[in-house]
């Protein structure tokens, strides 16, 4: 294959699928260089000028999918062209400037899926396009016209320097990512179109997340804030911003970290009393030693590590499992901590068949119907099992008010 750097200049439908492309900066450099505000602003005027698309609602959506934990964006189309790519810069600013970590995840998160399900879409028999793909992130890669037999059913075209694939994959656990499982020569490994996907999915989510390590370890938080004063004078964009804002605000629920803020782990303090019906009845098969499938095992590290449990009493609470492997259990269970996801939501668990709230032992009303809150004045779904722990504790706290007041006033009326 030539060595033509600019290759992608004539596959400009490549950077309009894969927006996080870097050759994406030298195509559309002119628009790139300009200030954030005057890409905010040109941004806005030419498409509701030329074409009346709401950059707001597309926006917003993307932020709706990501929050929900969709697996593709609902509103993502190739045929936008290079649309994808500005929006795709306009998300790096919106990012920075919210500077919230956990956002800044789901993103990735979502961005990285619907990377994979684009590049299955990639009629790319000959992985010529991931050739160019990979090239474009400085990937250390070799093709080779004629595939090359990986194993007994496995063909490819491309090879990928062993220090890249170890960098790819590092933070995967998947037991392909490992050298020894590969087949190598000249320290270049083979590797087949699906596990290139996948690594590139993580290459993609990683990207993302760089933009809240460098929101971390900002030193002058001057700088977001003047330029959140900047692009908010540019009404669209402030309407957008706050529309954003609001949204997060009202999907509060969805996220761990806002809601176990009292809800941690804590010697002494038994917090199984507020465990929801999925919970209790994992760790009942976990109690009876029933073996648990691989997402229930997931869900209840996520769970626990986000209540904050030592990783030594995570690990005790899977000794009693039938295939229980003291080393290997723990390191599945500190790299699941590692990578950091919030258990997930009602909904995901409920396709999962996890969900328990019509369980005859374990399930409730809270569960079942949600909860009545005062200053809502309205019914609230339960959409996430750590929601359901706060409204336990509040419920709880509640309580126990009532009983010292009652108590209280015994204590009163017998003195008198
Ligand atoms: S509704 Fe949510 S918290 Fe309740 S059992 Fe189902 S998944 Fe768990």
């Amino acid at each position: 294959m030539s060595s033509d750097e600019n290759i992608l200049t004539s596959k400009p439908e490549l950077l309009y699928r894969f927006p996080w492309l870097s050759f994406t900066k030298v195509k559309f450099k002119e628009i790139g260089k300009k200030n954030p505000d005057e890409f905010v602003e040109w941004l806005y005027k030419k498409y509701w000028d030329k074409n009346k698309v709401n950059i707001d609602k597309k926006i917003e959506s993307i932020f709706e999918d990501a929050i929900n934990n969709l697996e593709i964006i609902r509103d993502f189309n190739p045929k936008d062209e290079e649309l994808n790519i500005y929006i795709y810069w306009m998300l790096k600013i919106i990012l920075f400037l919210l500077n919230n970590p956990n956002i800044t995840n789901r993103i990735a998160n979502l961005y990285s899926k619907n990377a994979l399900k684009q590049l299955e879409l990639l009629r790319d028999e000959k992985m010529e396009d991931l050739y160019w793909i990979c090239s474009d992130l400085g990937l250390d890669v070799q093709y080779y016209e004629d595939p090359i037999k990986i194993n007994a059913v496995e063909k490819t075209n491309l090879s990928v320097h062993f220090i890249d694939f170890i960098k790819m994959g590092i933070n995967l656990r998947d037991d392909y990512r490992k050298l020894v499982n590969n087949s190598l020569s000249h320290g270049y490994v083979f590797i087949s179109k699906n596990r290139l996907i996948r690594l590139l999915q993580e290459y993609v989510r990683n990207e993302i997340l760089k933009f809240a390590k460098t929101n971390k370890s900002e030193e002058d938080p001057k700088e977001r804030t003047d330029l959140e004063e900047i692009l908010t004078e540019i009404t669209p964009f402030k309407i957008t911003f706050e529309k954003i804002k609001n949204l997060i605000k009202s999907k509060k629920i969805e996220f761990s970290s806002d809601y176990t803020e009292t809800m941690k782990y804590l010697e002494g303090k038994d917090l199984s009393i507020f465990f929801p019906p999925c919970i209790k009845f994992l760790l009942s098969k976990v109690q009876q030693s029933q073996n648990l499938i691989h997402n229930e095992r997931l869900f209840l590290v996520f769970f626990l590590n986000s209540l904050k449990y030592p990783i030594d009493q995570i690990i005790n609470i899977f000794k009693t499992l039938p295939d229980f492997d003291d080393k290997i259990a723990g390191y599945q269970i500190e790299f699941a901590i590692k990578k950091g996801y919030s258990p997930h939501s009602c909904a995901k668990l409920e396709t999962l068949g996890i969900c328990q709230k019509d369980h005859k032992i374990f399930g409730d009303e809270i569960c079942r119907k949600g909860f009545y809150s005062r200053n809502q004045d309205r019914m609230i779904k339960i959409a996430h099992p750590l929601f359901y722990m706060s409204v336990k504790e509040s419920r709880y706290l509640w309580k126990m008010k009532r009983r010292d007041i009652n108590e209280q006033k015994i204590t009163k009326i017998e003195k008198n």
